[in-house]
C-alpha cells in the first residue's frame, strides 16, 4: 500500500474518524495510481483507520483500476443499480457502520452527500478532507519529483514543436492543434490544461484563449502549456518574438525576464511565499509596470495546478525542500502586448530547480 494511504489511515485514527470518502479523481489517483473522471457516475476510494481501503467504481472501470496496479478490492456497480446502497453494503461488510466521516467538502456534491447520509442516517461528517489533502501534498517525495521532471521534459519538447509551428498567417488555434497533435504522436494523451497560444495584443488577456486571428510578424507570441505524466503535471510559459516586435514589447519582456530570474534566484528554504512574490513584483513595479502584473507570482502544483503553496502577498508560509510551485511573473498591457515567463520548480536544500529548461533569453523566430 502506498505510503500516502498509510499516512491517511494514521490521520483518521489519530482524529477519531472511522471512514474517509475520497471523491476527487486527482486525489483517488494520488492514493491508488488509478485515474478516471467518472462524470455523472460514482467513483470513490473508501479508507478506514484499521481496515484495508477499497475502490468503488462503475463496473466498466473495475478492470482499469486493477490494471493500474491497485491490489486491494475494487467493487463495481452497473448503471441500473443503486450505487450508494451497494457501496454501503461493502462498507458494512468491511467495518460495520462508520459514524464519524471525513469527506472532501471542496469536491463532494450536496446530492452525493445526501445519498451517503441516506445510507448512514446517524453518521456525522465533521471533517473536510480537502484541507488534509492540501497539507499532505505540500512536500513532494523524490519519486513524485521524478514524475514532475518527466512531465517537464515533455513540456520542453512541446515548446520545440511550438516555436517551429509559428508561421505567418497561421492562427493561434492552428498552432495549438500542431502542438497537441505532436504530443499525442509522442504518446502524451493528456495535456494538463488547454494549450494557450496568444499573439500580440491578445496575449494581454491572460484568461482569454487562442483565437482564430492569424499570427502577423513583429509581435510577441505567448505559449502556456503542460502535460500529465503518470498523474503529475507540467505547466510552463514562454514568450517568443516573431520577427521584430516594437520597443515597448521588448521592454516588457526584459523586465519580466528580470523578475523571473530574480525570483528563481531567491526561491530557497527559509523565504516566505509572500517575500518571494515581492521579489518579482518589486522589479516589475520599479520598471513602471506594477499595475499590469495582475496575478500572484505562482501556485503550488503536483497532481494538479491548484495546490499549496500559493506564492502571493499575505502568505506567510515558509518554503521548505520538496515544495513545488510555479514562478510566473506576467506583464499584460491592454491592446499592446502580454508577456509571461513561467517555470515550475522544486525547492532543494539550498535553492530551487526548474522542471522545464527551455531557454528564457528572448527567442527570435523568422
Ligand atoms: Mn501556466
Ligand atoms: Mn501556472
Amino acid at each position: 500500500m502506498k505510503k500516502q494511504l498509510i499516512e491517511l489511515q494514521k490521520y483518521l485514527s489519530e482524529n477519531g474518524y472511522d471512514a474517509a470518502y475520497v471523491s476527487n479523481p486527482t486525489d483517488i489517483n494520488y492514493f491508488t495510481g488509478f485515474y478516471s473522471e467518472p462524470e455523472e457516475r460514482i467513483l470513490a476510494l473508501l479508507v478506514f483507520p484499521d481496515n484495508d481501503p477499497f475502490i468503488f467504481a462503475p463496473q466498466l472501470e473495475v478492470e482499469a483500476a486493477k490494471k493500474a496496479g491497485w491490489d486491494k478490492d475494487v467493487f463495481g456497480y452497473l448503471d441500473h443499480e443503486n450505487p450508494f446502497e451497494l457501496m454501503a453494503g461493502h462498507i458494512k461488510d468491511a467495518v460495520g457502520t462508520p459514524s464519524n466521516w471525513s469527506i472532501e467538502k471542496d469536491d463532494l456534491s450536496v446530492d452525493k452527500l445526501e445519498s451517503i447520509k441516506s445510507q448512514f442516517p446517524n453518521a456525522k461528517f465533521p471533517d473536510n478532507l480537502s484541507r488534509y489533502m492540501e497539507n499532505a501534498k505540500l512536500i513532494k517525495t523524490d519519486e513524485e519529483i521524478e514524475k514532475l521532471k518527466a512531465a517537464g521534459a515533455e513540456a520542453d519538447y512541446a515548446f520545440e514543436v511550438a516555436f517551429k509551428a509559428i508561421k505567418e498567417g497561421r492562427t493561434e488555434q492552428e498552432i495549438v492543434a500542431e502542438i497537441e497533435y505532436a504530443m499525442m504522436k509522442k504518446g502524451v494523451m493528456h495535456m494538463s490544461f488547454d494549450t494557450i497560444v496568444q499573439a500580440g495584443a491578445n496575449a494581454a488577456n491572460p484568461h482569454g484563449g487562442p483565437e482564430k486571428n492569424p499570427i502577423i510578424p513583429n509581435e510577441l507570441v505567448l505559449f502556456d502549456l503542460g502535460t500529465i505524466h503518470d498523474g503529475y503535471i507540467s505547466d510552463a510559459s514562454r514568450t517568443v518574438a516573431f520577427g521584430k516586435p516594437d520597443d515597448k514589447s521588448l521592454d516588457i519582456y526584459k523586465v519580466d525576464l528580470e523578475a523571473n530570474l530574480a525570483a528563481m534566484d531567491a526561491a530557497k528554504p527559509g523565504i516566505t511565499a509572500a517575500e518571494l512574490d515581492k521579489v518579482a513584483r518589486d522589479i516589475i513595479t520599479k520598471a513602471g509596470y506594477g499595475e499590469y502584473f495582475i496575478h500572484r507570482l505562482g501556485h503550488g502544483m503536483g497532481t494538479s495546478e491548484h495546490e499549496f503553496p500559493s506564492i502571493m502577498e499575505g502568505n506567510a508560509m515558509v518554503l521548505k525542500p520538496g515544495m513545488c510551485f510555479s514562478i510566473e511573473p506576467g506583464i499584460y498591457i491592454p491592446h499592446v502586448a502580454g508577456v509571461r515567463i513561467e517555470d515550475c520548480v522544486y525547492i532543494t536544500e539550498d535553492g530551487c530547480e526548474p522542471f522545464t529548461h527551455t531557454s528564457k533569453e528572448l527567442t527570435y523566430i523568422d
